[in-house]
């Protein structure tokens, strides 16, 4: 009995890869197990868009290789982002791991291991694999609708690593979709790089309206969710389906990372504040309507005047919830060659006043639910969340209640906050 172990690092579009990864696994009668200690083989996925996941890696091969040496693991087999980065180098430099696969190389594990091939990496970076089936894990779902970018944001190597935009079909989402509809996923989130961009290389137009209004025919989908959109790519249409649809929910997450135009410029984020405020002005008018950003500090040029106003920005905007990256200088990136790198002790005190003003915003935006009753979708044994909190990133609702069905919806009155969670009470379901 092959037993196999598979370790997730990364993003939710790595998170996807991987339940895929497994079906594959599982189909070829392999069983897989959470003990490393039981595993013959470990799959590593991986990420790399900046040094920090890269360590991140590093450490966990570095513990796997020691594993192997002691012959507790036969096969280390590396998959994803990092095979991309450093391909053929990434074989010199590991010659204890067994297989190195790109990102075309996903449906292609169960074979690479019986072939003991050493490393599979197409150079056509066809990153999107049609109607790869997957196991589920959560009463949620992540469905990928598109993969690479053609964004080129002066500081970010995703287009270099996962390639240009691929949006898959219409039809192919959609039957996917139902799919996860019929086993019970009530909530459907909907990730690509870029969502906002959907269909521009298939359907020579930004398409994402169109697709949200085949998705929402769907019976009994409950919550559609939608991540990662792009200042840039929102028209009118887009925005009136947000509106009006109840399928979709009201929360948005739309990454402006700065505020200064001329930060923005050498960021090379096509829009102005001005362009940011019209849209988020636009946005505000839907009731209710939740919004995460995420920012950027630290970055080339950025002198105090353009982080005051990124600062003042944010005080203004009010955000509900907000993530702060600090500019990591990455090889190969068109920012890492600009003269006028920032201090790291500089770029630490920005990101700390950022997150000091983000946390009374957020804290104040989940004090004032206090009372108030919304739908809540039950995650875990006494976890839930509601419409305002994406999964792994928002928090959860806390209930002192055990006999909670999980993937089952309540309603549930808000007690009280506990730092970035609430405490729940629910009132019927
Ligand atoms: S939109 Fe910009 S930051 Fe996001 S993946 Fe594309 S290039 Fe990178």
């Amino acid at each position: 009995m092959k037993k196999f172990s598979l370790i997730f690092l990364g993003c939710p579009k790595n998170q996807v890869d991987c339940e895929k990864i497994v079906y594959s696994l599982l189909k070829e009668g392999y069983f897989i197990t959470t003990n490393l200690k039981e595993a013959e083989i470990v799959i590593l996925t991986t990420c790399a868009f900046i040094k920090q996941g890269v360590k991140e890696c590093e450490n966990w091969l570095k513990k796997l290789i020691a594993l192997k040496k002691k012959g507790v693991i036969k096969k280390i087999i590396l998959y994803g982002c990092l095979v991309e980065r450093e391909r053929e180098g990434l074989i010199e430099k590991y010659p204890e791991v067994d297989c190195f696969v790109g990102l075309g190389g996903l449906n292609k594990i169960p074979l690479l291991i019986k072939k003991k091939e050493n490393y599979y990496l197409p150079k056509n970076k066809q990153v999107l694999i049609k109607n790869l089936p997957r196991i589920i894990t959560e009463p949620f779902s992540y469905v990928k609708i598109a993969d690479g970018c053609n964004n080129c944001c002066s500081y970010c190597l995703i287009p270099k690593i996962r390639g240009k935009y691929q949006s898959r079909e219409i039809k192919e989402i959609k039957e996917e979709v139902k799919e996860l509809v019929d086993l019970g996923i009530k909530e459907i989130i909907l990730i690509a790089q870029d969502t906002t961009l959907y269909g521009i290389d298939i359907y020579q137009k930004p398409s994402l309206a169109k697709l949200l209004k085949e998705l929402i025919k769907i019976k009994n989908l409950k919550w559609l969710r939608i991540l990662y959109t792009h200042p840039a790519h929102y028209d009118d249409e887009l925005i009136r389906i947000i509106k009006d649809e109840e399928k979709i929910v009201k929360y948005l997450d739309i990454p402006i990372q700065h505020a200064s135009n001329r930060i923005l410029k050498l960021m090379n984020r096509p829009y102005t504040q001005k362009d940011l405020i019209k849209l988020l002005e636009k946005l505000r008018k839907i009731p209710n309507l939740v919004l995460r950003t995420t920012v950027m500090v630290g970055f080339p040029y950025e002198e105090e005047k353009d982080f005051l106003e990124l600062l003042s920005f944010i005080k203004d905007f009010k955000f509900e919830y907000l993530g702060c990256f600090i500019y990591s200088r990455e090889e190969n990136t068109f920012a890492y060659n600009l003269e006028k790198q920032i201090k790291e002790n500089i770029k630490k005190e920005r990101y700390q006043k950022i997150m000091e003003t983000q946390q009374k915003i957020t804290f104040n935006f989940l004090n004032s639910l206090k009372g108030k009753i919304f739908l809540t979708l039950m995650e875990n044994k006494n976890l839930g969340r509601a419409y305002f909190q994406a999964p792994e990133i928002d928090g959860y609702v806390i209930f002192n209640k055990k006999d909670i069905k999980i993937g089952e919806f309540a309603n549930c009155k808000i007690l009280e906050r506990k730092g970035y969670d609430l405490v729940g009470k629910i009132i019927e379901k």
